[in-house]
């Protein structure tokens, strides 16, 4: 039987009207509007578009749009004094830093520069140690997306062996540690693993965020099991061989319209949740 499909377009969309409704009564209750800063370093065309799209669906959600557009020569100390100054802003609750960052710029450092309290794309090393130690704190977008959708899927991942492949520190190593506190037994690979396939081939939930098209074949795939295809590829293809996992899985994230959107909705939710801790207001909804 081929695998059912998660729909994460159906479900971002159900989660931005839901955003969209909180920030309304945030913005009645307070006379402010959450607002989500964009800053971007150059003018990469997909860091672009994507921030362009991000921007959409604020606009949908409620949610008003700062964009700072700097040159691509920007220095490091240039885009960290941007970031400081949104960062102590009150009119201004979530920063998100649109990475890749050009090559001369120390990406760390302008992440560093963002308020925990407004990092609401979880890139501080702040967020990863409190989310790595289980205390409240805003995970990166596409390891929250890839939660939330195993979540409204409700796949039971105690007990369960979940192989990540890619280990980066915005989706592949915080993906693992989001899965190793829901009780999952993780196996990380990446370039260096041996044997991937046949690690594989003993997942019940595969991630797959390596960033190369295909590379995850059907025949990796133990019948039955879970997969998220986290890769974006030129295209539209994604890090899985998607018509062989069909065949093989029991459960499979398109791509697109699978974690993309919802990494999209997740970074609107938290720029909300982090708009009403900043304004002081509890929901009465
Ligand atoms: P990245 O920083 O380039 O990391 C890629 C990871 O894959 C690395 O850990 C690397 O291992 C591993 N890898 C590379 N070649 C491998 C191989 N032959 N075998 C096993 N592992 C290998 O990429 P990323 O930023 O994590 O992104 C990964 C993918 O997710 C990309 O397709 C990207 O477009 C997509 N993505 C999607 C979203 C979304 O919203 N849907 C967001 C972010 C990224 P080493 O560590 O050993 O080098």
């Amino acid at each position: 039987m081929p695998a059912n499909l998660m729909n994460g377009s159906q479900l971002a969309r159900e989660i931005v009207s839901r955003s969209a409704v909180r920030a309304a009564e945030l913005e009645a209750a307070t006379g402010v509007a959450p607002c989500l800063a964009t800053v971007i370093a150059g003018d990469d065309p997909a860091s672009v578009t994507y921030v362009r799209m991000k921007e959409n669906r604020c606009r949908q959600a409620g949610i008003r749009s700062r964009h700072v557009g700097l040159p691509a020569d920007t220095t490091t100390a240039a885009l960290v004094n941007v970031i400081t100054e949104l960062s102590t802003d009150p009119g201004v609750h979530g920063i998100l830093v649109q990475h890749p960052v050009p090559a001369q710029i120390d990406e760390r450092a302008a992440f560093e520069a963002i308020a925990p309290h407004k990092d609401v794309d979880g890139v501080t090393m702040l967020s990863f140690a409190a989310m790595a130690f289980g205390y409240p704190a805003f995970a990166g977008c596409t390891p929250g997306a890839i939660m939330r959708l195993l979540d409204a899927y409700h796949v039971d991942t105690s007990g369960k062996h979940a192989a990540v492949l890619g280990r980066s520190p915005i989706l592949g190593k915080p993906t693992g540690m989001l899965l190793l506190a829901g009780d999952a037994t993780v196996t990380y690979c990446h370039s260096r693993t041996r044997d991937l396939a046949e690690i594989v081939r003993t997942a019940d939930i595969v991630v797959a965020a390596v960033g190369k098209p295909e590379f995850v074949r059907g025949d990796w795939i133990k019948p039955g099991a879970v997969v998220v295809d986290a890769g974006y590829n030129p295209g539209d293809i994604g890090d899985v061989a998607y018509s062989e996992a069909l065949d093989r899985a029991s459960l499979l994230t398109p791509v697109p319209g699978g974690v993309g959107p919802m990494t999209i909705a997740v970074l609107l939710e938290q720029t909300i949740d982090a708009a009403f801790a900043q304004l002081g207001h509890v929901s009465g909804t």
